[in-house]
């Protein structure tokens, strides 16, 4: 069967890496594990005998038949055929069942994949992802190297980057370097208190020149006035003239609350 590079669909053959990315989650005999984007189920067949509910959610259908039928006399596991951007966890999960979430996700859509399962109200209590490695180099970045990305997932989640591997891992072999991540989602109040999409709006509006000075990116994107623009980001102590890369999540979080209570909206 010929792998689709519409799907993404570089598998792992190293087995040794396989184990390193279950390790990662620390499965145990009482969790509830959900895996986007099974393949041939290399990360499945581990999983499998170590945990309590495996849910793999594959898109591709002859891939999912495949475990389907592999998976058959193993009433622990279950395989759904469908887009992990559209599958409705909640009906296979109770709200009271903690999840983790793995996958060795495709390139094309890891972003948005994480970012939907972030973004559940019923959301993992942990996400260990592989992804190219320039992306979970963005999603991880620390002041001085941040962008959107690294803004939108850090303000809800704490990020850690575990270790990359080579395109030998994998056949066929992708073009890139892959990194493997974990993100464990938290409810800080700050952002909470507001609507994320103002809170993300705002970042937007932040980085819409990225190599320009922040006050720039705000009124190229923003009917603001410079005064005001510049006024909000001193009062939120950041140098009007920094680039939007050096700020810290508390920076951006400090600057919505100031926004917000001069009333300006994104
Ligand atoms: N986990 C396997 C491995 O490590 O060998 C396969 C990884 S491969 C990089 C990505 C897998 O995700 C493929 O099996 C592909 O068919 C599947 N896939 C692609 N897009 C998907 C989506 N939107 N929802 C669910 N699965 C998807």
């Amino acid at each position: 069967m010929k792998a689709k590079k519409s799907l993404g669909q570089n598998f792992l053959v190293d087995i040794s890496v396989a184990d390193r990315i279950v390790d990662a989650i620390s499965p145990s005999h009482n969790d509830t594990v959900v895996e986007i984007g099974p393949g041939k189920g290399v990360l499945t067949d581990i999983l499998a005998n170590k945990v309590k509910t495996l849910i793999c959610i594959e898109m591709d259908d002859l891939l999912s038949k495949r475990l389907q039928l592999k998976f058959e006399s193993k009433p622990n596991v279950t395989v759904v055929n469908d887009d992990a951007l559209n599958f409705n966890i909640e009906t296979l999960i109770t709200p009271t069942t903690s999840y983790k979430m793995i996958g060795n996700l495709p390139y094309n859509v890891a972003s948005p994949i994480i970012r939907h399962y972030v973004n559940l109200n019923h959301k993992p209590c942990l996400i260990t992802a592989m992804l190219q490695k320039e992306v979970a180099d963005l999603i991880a970045a620390q002041p001085g190297k941040m962008g959107y990305l690294s803004v939108e997932f850090q303000s809800e989640c704490s990020i850690q980057k575990l270790f990359t591997v080579g395109p030998s891992v994998f056949s066929p072999k992708p073009k890139v370097k892959s990194t493997v991540i974990s993100l464990t989602p938290h409810n800080k109040l700050s952002t909470n208190q507001f609507p994320k999409s103002d809170f993300l709006a705002m970042v937007r509006a932040g980085f819409s020149a990225p190599r320009k000075q922040i006050h720039n990116c705000f009124e190229n994107a923003t009917d603001l006035s410079k005064v005001k623009i510049v006024d909000a980001l001193e009062t939120a102590g950041i140098d009007s003239k920094s680039r939007p890369q050096v700020l810290s999540i508390s920076d951006w979080e400090k600057l919505y609350m100031i926004f917000y209570e001069m009333g300006v909206k994104f």
